[in-house]
């Protein structure tokens, strides 16, 4: 995660950023416009004072395994928090990464998936189930979640940290945190008296020595969920088998999810709120066979940081003034949530979607914004793409166009529905050839780039929403949903 330019220096040392970003979740979500014309470097906005990386510190992670990622010293980055180097970082606390430096993918990470036991993630790196539990300190059967980051197999004397050893004499407390159990209960377990008198290496055992089997498994029916980790502003889908037809249902992140029946199995969208703080929420899933017996799956599902970034928008007086105007504004979004929500049963699109138009994104999903410095209040729901005035439109993937017409905002907008509560819009654009009630398939013209609404340059503003939630449109190219 980068912070550009304008961030006020006193917000980049005193850390506050999660407090900050929570205060952000009271606003609805708006789109508003910033398009770089290609080659035309702006005046302000270019201006880049200072980058500064953020990393929201994960399960298992210490200032050590972190510090190993970016090939600094561990003491460097704890110091350049101003917080100590012999405690441990908290599970989601972020940190500020040095200048410049950025987080590398780890050798054999690996993700816990939605119906994985114990031994099934442990066999994926080829050892044992409880030597896999020591490395990741999983001590409870609670503690191995869905989309859990995992180090998988392979050497593991780079990362110290991780090995639950008497040398780390907090990791009883933490594994127990962690574990939500005693102390007390761990030292039990290990006839250790004291922490203080274990031996070096001592490895602990854990509470769950079992298979952490899930009691609902059955070999009738089976969930899973891709991809995971799911992070704020994407889309996850969750798809049940069950050899015998019957009701399913999907409920996750406060509410339950509307599921499409697809060629003998379910499948349900989950759109993630761009707003909702990374941690652990507990996803369950029913099926209801015709012959009224039930099935239930509960686990908790871990929701990772998104890693966006931040960007300051200088406005005219004129625009900014428009973007203040509530009426304006939220009238708007709420002709959008009337348009681009609403459940279609069929689903038109097969595979991933391609883009509507190439060419360079000037501006990706999710970026927070400040408008003249006020604050970060809000994000950019969609993704810029920098192209000329004219530049063909084409459909994403098949769908029925829902709506064509002129915005205050969002100037000359299409809306296509895609099926099972999945919608692409198109904002600004200069000319459109299609009309509510039109089928297009992927590939077709339906309008031409332009500059219109509030835009400061030619660039088409493409915005995906999955059951209600504005989510990274980019994910859908790459990942073929259910
Ligand atoms: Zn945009």
């Amino acid at each position: 995660m980068l912070y550009k330019k304008g961030i006020p220096s006193y917000f980049m040392k005193t850390c506050k950023i999660s407090a900050w970003i929570k205060g952000l979740a009271l606003f609805l979500l708006v789109c508003f416009i910033q398009a770089k014309p290609p080659g035309v470097a702006s005046s302000q906005e270019e201006q880049q004072v200072e980058l500064v990386g953020l990393h929201s510190v994960r399960y298992g992670e210490s200032f050590e395994s972190i510090a190993l990622q970016l090939g600094i010293q561990a003491q460097h980055l704890a110091e350049f928090n101003m917080l100590d180097p012999g405690l441990l970082p908290h599970i989601g606390q972020v940190l500020l990464l040095p200048a410049g430096i950025e987080m590398a993918p780890e050798p054999g990470a690996g993700v816990v998936g939605l119906a994985e036991t114990l031994r099934e993630v442990a066999a994926r790196g080829g050892e044992p189930a409880i030597e896999f539990a020591h490395r990741n300190r999983i001590v409870h059967c609670s503690s191995l979640f869905a989309g859990l980051p995992v180090l998988l197999g392979g050497d593991i004397s780079g990362h110290p940290s991780r090995t639950v050893s008497a040398s780390d004499r907090l990791g009883i407390w933490s594994l127990a945190y962690q574990a939500n159990i005693s102390p007390q209960s761990i030292m039990l377990l290990n006839t250790v008296g004291s922490p203080y008198t274990l031996s070096p290496d001592h490895y602990l055992s854990i509470p769950c020595e079992d298979d952490c089997r899930l009691e609902q498994e059955t070999t009738e029916w089976s969930v899973a969920m891709k991809p995971l980790p799911c992070f704020p502003g994407s889309t996850c889908g969750v798809s049940i088998r069950s050899t015998e037809p019957g009701i399913a249902g999907v409920e996750f992140l406060g509410q339950s999810w509307p599921v499409a029946e697809d060629a003998g199995s379910y499948a349900a969208l989950i759109g993630v709120n761009r707003w909702l703080t990374p941690g652990r929420y507990p996803i369950r899933i029913t099926l209801i066979k015709n012959d009224g017996t039930a099935f239930e799956f509960e686990r908790d599902v871990w929701i990772a940081d998104g890693d966006y970034s931040a960007e300051v928008i200088v406005l005219s007086p004129d625009i900014d003034a428009l973007l203040n105007d509530e009426a304006v504004t939220q009238g708007e979004l709420l002709y959008l949530v009337a348009v681009m929500t609403g459940f279609r049963t069929e689903r038109f699109w097969d595979g991933t979607f391609q883009m509507p138009v190439e060419g360079e994104i000037s501006s990706p999903f999710g970026t927070l914004r400040s408008y003249n410095d006020r604050g970060f209040f809000s994000y950019h729901a969609g993704l810029d793409v920098a192209v000329p005035t004219g530049t063909p439109v084409v459909a994403p993937a098949d769908g029925v166009v829902v709506d064509s017409s002129w915005l205050v905002v969002r100037g000359l907008a299409t809306v296509i529905d895609h099926g099972w509560g999945v919608y692409s819009g198109f904002w600004h654009q200069s000319s459109s050839l299609v009309s509510p009630g039109d089928l297009v398939h992927a590939g077709q013209q339906i309008g031409a780039v332009g500059n219109t609404g509030l835009s400061t340059a030619a660039h088409l503003h493409w915005e995906l929403w999955v059951n209600g939630f504005a989510v990274n449109p980019l994910q859908w190219v790459e990942v073929s949903f259910p």
